[in-house]
């Protein structure tokens, strides 16, 4: 009796309490989980079939009307940006004071490797890439496409997920800025399921001429910021420009093999500690906000993506979010840094022939997609996704 009692009185106390109700399945889990590697893959080498898109070239144009045709079957409702884009005559630009910092305003290390835009069509060997990359851009009329997923309680309120469509450099844009727009396009096909309702709105913009110095995202800011949470027609319930609450740009995702090596090559494989780069810039207006959105993303890194880590920094520049640092909390995801570690070299595909879908494997492509789930699970927590039953 002694030896059996304890047992006993244990059944009797688990008896009387209801066991505890299992938790409930994270929504935000289940949509990231619906990303997947091949179908992100897909999308990249899907976007490459327009060869470098550079703006002003009817592969450009060709590239827009496919982004849009797949959007519409994710059922994501689209919309364009139309603006001229007229280049300033060659020559006129200052050189950058030389303050030994990196654009954006960190301090470079280590070995720098030289950077530039590649112009010469003979650099890329492929004849029928530079066959399709031959004709060049003219000055004119621009086009760039949108879509958006309308929030259920707050349809006034609204995050833009960003990426460039254009590329230039006589290779396929690949890395530049194909990870990228696949990326957003890939979150327009998850959050646009029909079983997914998020409270707040989402925007998912592909850039036009970002590599001349963001024109596309800037006409948006200047014919839609004075639009922003007005209803229309009063009454409606409709929003056409909803309040920006954030803008997150995603310019080029796959390659973290690391510096530079002293004899001036590069690993050939990603390197174990690659990271997605989370940037803000602390010069800006919105740099407190801006850096409170960069760790909402860092910690939807922990808890969802699946191989790769993040890192929070402060210098973002030269992307499509930098139009935006002054007016809403603004952030961008790379690969790298763009000023201290793309700058130094880090990426030698950019902006060349070489930034074709071939260039890069499962590794590569495997840090695009966890930029994917890292801004999957924070646009999900900050708009309160949720799954119909
Ligand atoms: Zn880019």
């Amino acid at each position: 009796m002694r030896i059996i009692l304890p047992a006993l009185f244990l059944a009797m106390i688990q008896a009387q309490t209801p066991p505890a109700p299992p938790a409930a399945p994270d929504p935000v889990k289940t949509l990231v989980e619906r990303l997947d590697l091949e179908k992100y893959k897909a999308t990249i080498k899907g976007l490459t079939q327009f060869g470098d898109r550079r703006q002003g070239t009817d592969r450009n144009r060709a590239a827009v009307d496919w982004i849009e045709a797949q959007l519409k079957r994710y059922g994501c409702p689209t919309d364009r940006i139309k603006y001229v884009y007229d280049p300033p005559p060659a020559g006129g630009g200052r050189g950058r004071p030389n303050t030994g910092l990196a654009v954006g305003g960190g301090r470079p290390r280590g070995d720098k490797i030289p950077t530039g835009v590649n112009t010469d069509p003979m650099k890329q060997p492929d004849e029928k890439l530079r066959a399709l990359n031959m004709q060049p851009t003219t000055p004119g009329p621009r086009e760039m496409v949108y879509c958006t997923k309308v929030g259920t309680t707050h349809p006034e309120e609204m995050y833009i997920v960003g990426g460039h469509m254009d590329g230039h450099g006589w290779g396929e844009a690949a890395n530049d800025d194909g990870s990228g727009t696949a990326l957003v396009m890939e979150l327009a096909r998850v959050f646009n399921a029909p079983d997914v309702k998020t409270e707040r709105t989402i925007r998912f913009a592909l850039w036009n001429n970002e590599e001349t110095g963001s024109q596309g995202a800037r006409a948006y800011i200047a014919q839609r910021q004075d639009l922003q949470g007005k209803e229309n027609p009063p009454g409606s319930g409709k929003y056409p420009e909803p309040k920006w609450l954030g803008m997150i740009q995603h310019d080029i995702m796959l390659f973290d093999h690391g510096m530079p090596l002293p004899d001036g090559t590069m690993r050939k494989e990603q390197r174990a500690e690659a990271d997605v780069n989370i940037e803000f810039q602390s010069n800006s207006k919105m740099a407190a906000e801006s850096m409170k959105l960069a760790w909402v993303f860092e910690a939807a890194n922990e808890k969802y993506a699946t191989d790769y880590p993040a890192a929070v920094g402060p210098h973002m520049t030269n992307t499509d979010s930098g139009p935006f640092i002054d007016i809403i909390p603004a952030i961008s995801l790379r690969e790298n840094e763009r000023g201290v570690q793309i700058g130094n070299g880090w990426d030698p595909q950019w902006h060349q022939p070489t930034d074709v879908y071939a260039t890069y494997n499962d590794k590569d492509f495997r840090l695009g997609l966890n930029a994917a789930q890292t801004t999957l699970g924070a646009v999900a927590g900050l708009t309160g996704a949720t799954l119909n039953k």
